[in-house]
């Protein structure tokens, strides 16, 4: 399962100063000859990955970034100043690709990669860069270059590799928070109501991430917004633990419901391998506990785990079961290699 981040960015290189035509022009020197100074050159447009950053929500707010120009050639042979480069900070595993959303720039797969997206524009010679024996008093210097200007997509992805599902409130984000060794940030964007909760997951000496999918229910498989976007990503995970909240008033019914959401949407989502867990055990009597427990274990054909996202009883045993499923598909290093990359794309992902 992949969740996105995506921005699409401006970008544009300095322009390069101009050259300069200047004489020098100095009390006892008849004959001054050329001085006009090069002009310099525009800054460069560079991308890097660095520490600390989890997501592309910087990009949201500021899509436009434009590095500095050139300064133009002087008299006197003064060379223009170049101008200062401008470098876009993303984590590591964000891809950049071209304003097509399909060619692939640069793919970082390392910290500290750097990559020069756009070069600045070269400064323009000066006059004085011309002067030659035939030619001792050019008039020309050149202009400097203009930058360069593009649209990009940056697009990191996350990799899930088991999905939460379950009813509101059966306890989702509190199985997430009570089983996530850390947590990526991913930020509460302002434009989506719907936003995946991930998870990485440290269990046996072994990581995996879980996605705890909020509005999974909800009609989503009508193509309600976000909510099928997700479940697009949902598809790709290997395995799915259903939550039963045990103190709503009947494990089986609420099950059911969620199964045939699961059915309704289909592509495959239906046939993961899924795990049922009764979670609120802390909060029932032994009875409540035992008739909620034959309740679900009839509509799921199988036996349910018996959990506590609150107290932490059972979350291990849910985690391990898990891992049994998720298994080799466990935190392999976060980037891809570009050729794998290359052909998903989330518009496709949609149709698909
Ligand atoms: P979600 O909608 O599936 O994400 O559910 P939440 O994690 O937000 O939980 C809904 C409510 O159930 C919250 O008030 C939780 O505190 C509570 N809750 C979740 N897990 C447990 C549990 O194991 N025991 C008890 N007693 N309450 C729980
Ligand atoms: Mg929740």
């Amino acid at each position: 399962m992949k969740f996105l981040d995506e921005a699409k960015v401006y970008i544009r290189s300095g322009d390069g100063g101009n050259g300069c035509v200047a004489f020098r022009r100095e009390k006892f020197i008849e004959f001054g000859g050329p001085s006009g100074g090069n002009g310099g050159k525009g800054g460069d447009v560079l991308i890097e990955a660095v520490d600390g950053l989890n997501t592309l929500i910087d990009y949201r707010y500021q899509q436009h970034f434009k590095a500095q120009k050139g300064v133009h050639g002087m008299g006197k042979d003064r060379h223009g100043a170049n101008g200062k480069d401008i470098v876009l900070k993303v984590p590591v595993g964000t891809q950049v690709f071209d304003e097509d959303r399909e060619t692939l720039l640069f793919d970082f797969t390392d910290l500290g990669q750097k990559f020069i997206i756009t070069e600045g524009g070269n400064g323009g010679f000066g006059n004085a860069h011309f002067k030659s024996s035939t030619n001792r008093a050019p008039r020309n210097a050149n202009p400097g270059q203009p930058g360069e200007e593009r649209w990009i997509w940056l697009r990191l992805k996350l990799i899930a590799d088991a999905g939460l599902v379950g009813l509101p409130n059966a306890g989702k984000s509190t199985f997430l928070a009570a089983s996530s060794a850390a947590k990526p940030k991913i930020a509460d964007y302002p434009f989506t109501t719907l936003h995946p909760q991930l998870g990485v997951v440290s269990i046996d000496g072994r990581e995996f991430v879980l996605a705890d999918i909020p509005g999974l229910i909800e009609g989503a498989h009508e193509g309600a917004g976000l909510g099928d976007r997700f479940l697009g990503h949902v598809e790709r995970c290997r395995a799915l633990l259903h939550l039963v909240d045990g103190t709503c008033e009947h494990a089986g019914k609420a099950y059911k419901t969620v199964r045939t959401e699961l059915e309704a949407y289909d592509h495959g989502l239906s046939d993961k391998t899924e795990i049922v867990a009764l979670n609120k055990a802390d909060a029932l009597s032994p009875e409540e506990l035992k008739q909620q427990l034959a309740r679900l274990k009839r509509a799921a054909k199988k036996t349910p785990l018996v959990i506590s996202a609150a107290t932490g009883q059972g979350v291990e045993d849910a985690l391990r079961a898990l891992l049994a499923v998720v298994g080799d598909a466990s935190r392999t290093p976060k980037a891809k290699n570009a050729a794998e990359a290359a052909p998903w794309s989330p518009l496709r992902a949609n149709s698909e």
